[in-house]
């Protein structure tokens, strides 16, 4: 909007194509919170005297068509960062520019556009970074303090569509409508306390909350710069603790990684259903598993997987750790593509990002960014073992192990060596046994791996 004021006059528009549409109908939850921001959106605008401007259609015409109607001679939008949105918008840039139209695409959604950091980077000949450590320090090095510029108005007669409604997508509205007030709101009250542990927040799903703000800074009712100014300004506070500091400067490094997998997506744009790493292209990932279902249903015998998966498909969210274990689950005891996981998710996750899922996901696979020397496969009951100890996370989310002892919580398994208990478990409507053995289906993926690097690096030698 800054931008679009520096050129004159300013019309918002919100333009609901075909491609949009598509995006948020693949999960109810995701089109409630879309339909809800668009409404907020709407009356923010006419509280500062103008009118949203909605138009149906096909995202170029409609644009150049609106453009003639309000006699622009600049269009501002915010910029896509996966493959199939940055073609749309490249199309868009042409179609605008042959129109003799200024088109801008300006980097809203990350903290720090690509090209600050990249700049940074430019004296060594490089781009983007492929690796989050230096990433993080060049992000640090060159950010700036958000500038805070008003945008006037204008009042405009266009003819507007109606938004889009929940109903439209089988949703039902949210109650709490999605707006920039309530994101800030849930900033404020995060930063005042929970952000303050969150080193292990971040770790124990069933512990102090993270911030839950993935979906605001999806769809934009929060900006990314605006979360790293108001942590700044939290860290300033003289009273804080040495280890309430490292949680406020790990959170910040959060929204640096958001940042860092939307950069990797805009200079290393491949197709979408690409790995990063050349190699590992041809890794021979199932696009199928017998236990796949149960995987999706939250029905492996995995405690911590299942509580995950069973959140996801409740709420829209997943707790970040949890994440990243449901996630190894996949690909490596089950040793199904990731993509399939990523599509999955998608039509459950509340966020639409498909840069930051493509992104987790092939790291979560060991295809991506960053790549480690072993595939990072994370053993399941461990994991619970450290960070749900008691429990707490995984008796929320599973009923049929909400008053089994804390050691069976982890490792319901182990009481088929108690029969009472195992009858109990595992009768009727009760728990389901492991659908693999971790120890086994883990070696199993690492023998496969290091056969397939071995004849790769053949390959590459020949
Ligand atoms: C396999 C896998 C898939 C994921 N898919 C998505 C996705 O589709 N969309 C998405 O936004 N995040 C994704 N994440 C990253 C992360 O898990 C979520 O951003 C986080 O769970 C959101 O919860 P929060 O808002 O409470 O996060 P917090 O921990 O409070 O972090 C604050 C914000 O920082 C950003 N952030 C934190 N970690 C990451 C990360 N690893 N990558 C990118 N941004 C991050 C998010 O915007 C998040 O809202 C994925 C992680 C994994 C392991």
């Amino acid at each position: 909007m800054a931008e679009a004021a520096r050129a004159g006059d300013v019309v918002p528009v919100l333009v609901f194509d075909a491609a949009t549409r598509d995006r948020i109908a693949r999960s109810p939850r995701r089109a409630a919170f879309y339909c809800g921001a668009g409404g907020s959106l709407n009356a923010s605008v006419a509280a500062r005297g103008s009118s949203l401007v909605l138009r149906r259609g096909p995202l170029v015409s409609t644009v150049r068509a609106l453009a003639r109607e309000s006699g622009a001679d600049t269009v501002v939008w915010s910029s896509a960062y996966d493959a199939a949105g940055l073609a749309r918008q490249r199309k868009l840039q042409s179609a605008l520019e042959e129109a003799g139209l200024r088109a801008i695409a300006v980097h809203d959604a990350p903290a720090v556009p690509p090209e600050d950091t990249a700049a940074a980077r430019s004296a060594e000949g490089g781009t983007g970074y492929r690796a989050l450590v230096p990433y993080v320090a060049a992000w640090d090095e060159v950010r700036r303090a958000p500038f805070d510029a008003p945008v006037a108005f204008e009042p405009n007669e266009l003819r507007s569509d109606a938004l889009p409604q929940a109903s439209e997508f089988g949703a039902r509205p949210m109650l709490d409508e999605p707006s920039e007030a309530r994101a800030l709101a849930a900033l404020a009250t995060f930063l005042a306390g929970p952000a303050l542990q969150y080193l292990s927040a971040r770790n124990v799903p069933g512990g102090e909350p993270t911030s839950h703000l993935s979906a605001d800074l999806s769809f934009g009712t929060l900006a990314a710069r605006t979360v790293v100014a108001r942590t700044d300004e939290r860290l300033r506070d003289p009273f804080l603790l040495a280890e309430e500091r490292l949680s406020l400067e790990a959170f910040r490094r959060a929204i640096a990684q958001r940042d860092f997998f939307l950069q990797l997506a805009w200079f290393f744009e491949s197709r979408p259903d690409q790995a990063l790493q050349p190699r590992m292209r041809r890794f021979p990932f199932a696009s199928k598993h017998p236990a796949l279902a149960a995987w999706l249903e939250g029905r492996t015998g995995y405690p911590l997987v299942d509580a995950g998966m069973r959140q996801l498909r409740a709420t829209g969210w997943m707790h970040p750790r949890v994440r990243s274990v449901a996630a190894s689950f996949l690909c490596f005891d089950l040793g199904v593509d990731w993509r399939v996981g990523r599509d999955a998710w998608e039509r459950e996750l509340i966020e639409d990002d498909p840069a930051l899922a493509a992104g987790n996901w092939q790291w979560a696979a060991g295809v991506g960014a960053d790549l480690a020397q072993f595939p990072r496969i994370y053993n399941p009951r461990k994991q619970a073992h450290s960070f749900d100890p008691r429990g707490a996370y995984v008796r929320h989310w599973i009923s049929e192990l909400a008053t089994v002892s804390d050691a069976d919580v982890i490792d319901p398994s182990s009481s088929e060596r108690r029969p009472q208990l195992a009858l109990a478990l595992f009768n009727g409507n009760a728990y389901s046994a492991p659908v693999v053995d971790h120890e086994i289906a883990a070696r199993d993926f690492l023998r496969r791996y290091a056969a397939f690097v071995e004849s790769a690096e053949k390959k590459d030698v020949g």
